[in-house]
């Protein structure tokens, strides 16, 4: 088994379910007393949000790629970023680091190909629905029209992610304001929705409309990687 190394704390709420699902995985599929071999990076997500809100992407790329030069050395074999918005500085990741990126986008896009899917709806933080680094990679290279909410409905998005979820708030009337805006993204015609913040599973755990977890989607996707990929 290949060691993975996560590059956490962004939110830990979400780097904890990660670490549960990939041993979960590994069990499942190897049975006995088998877990993941994996070690962790875990920022003080303060930190990170003041970067993001300050626009320090140049900063934020520094400190993703040297978590992933400290996992490398402490004998990871790949890295896995525990979050959607931090892709938005990874591009060159794998030539600088030196070790292989399992891109978060491409575990989403896989799962909705293989369903047959062609327009989706995208929830996230305002940086990853407002972006083009998350749109683009699903349009370029799964052929997907992506279908974001509208202004105050982002606005309500991002705030119940940064105010809540990333504190470890979980509130049954956020719930519904998520749940309403995925229907308005259905009424649209997405024919399922991503939830492209991971911590969202948190919170909306299912709905009518076909719902991609990233975080589910991405921890299969580094389990399926240590064991052969
Ligand atoms: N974990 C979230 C995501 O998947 C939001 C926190 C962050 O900005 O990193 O985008």
């Amino acid at each position: 088994m290949k060691t993975m190394g996560l590059i956490g704390g962004m939110s830990w709420e979400s780097s904890a379910v990660y670490y549960s699902l990939v041993n979960q995985e590994i069990r499942r599929r190897l049975g006995k007393s088998h877990s993941a071999s994996c070690v962790l990076w875990s920022f003080d997500f303060q930190e990170i949000e003041d970067l993001q809100y300050a626009g320090k992407w140049d900063l934020l790329r520094d400190r993703m790629y040297d978590a992933g030069r400290g996992l490398k050395a402490a004998g990871a074999d790949f890295a896995v970023l525990c979050t959607n918005t931090m892709h938005k500085v990874m591009d060159s990741f794998e030539a600088d680091v030196g070790i292989p990126l399992l891109h978060i986008v491409d575990a989403a896009g896989e799962a909705i190909q293989a369903d047959g899917k062609t327009r989706i709806g995208l929830l996230g933080t305002k940086f990853t629905m407002e972006g083009s680094f998350y749109a683009d990679r699903l349009r370029d290279r799964f052929g997907l029209e992506v279908l974001t909410p509208g202004p105050e409905d982002r606005a309500t998005v991002n705030d119940i992610i940064y105010k809540e979820l990333v504190r470890g708030v979980v509130d049954e009337l956020s719930r519904r304001k998520y749940e309403a805006i995925i229907d308005g993204l259905a009424a649209r015609g997405a024919q399922g929705v991503v939830l492209g913040c991971t911590e969202i599973g948190l919170l909306v755990k299912e709905h009518a409309c076909t719902l991609y977890d990233t975080t589910l989607l991405h921890a299969r996707q580094a389990v399926s990687y240590a064991l052969g990929g």
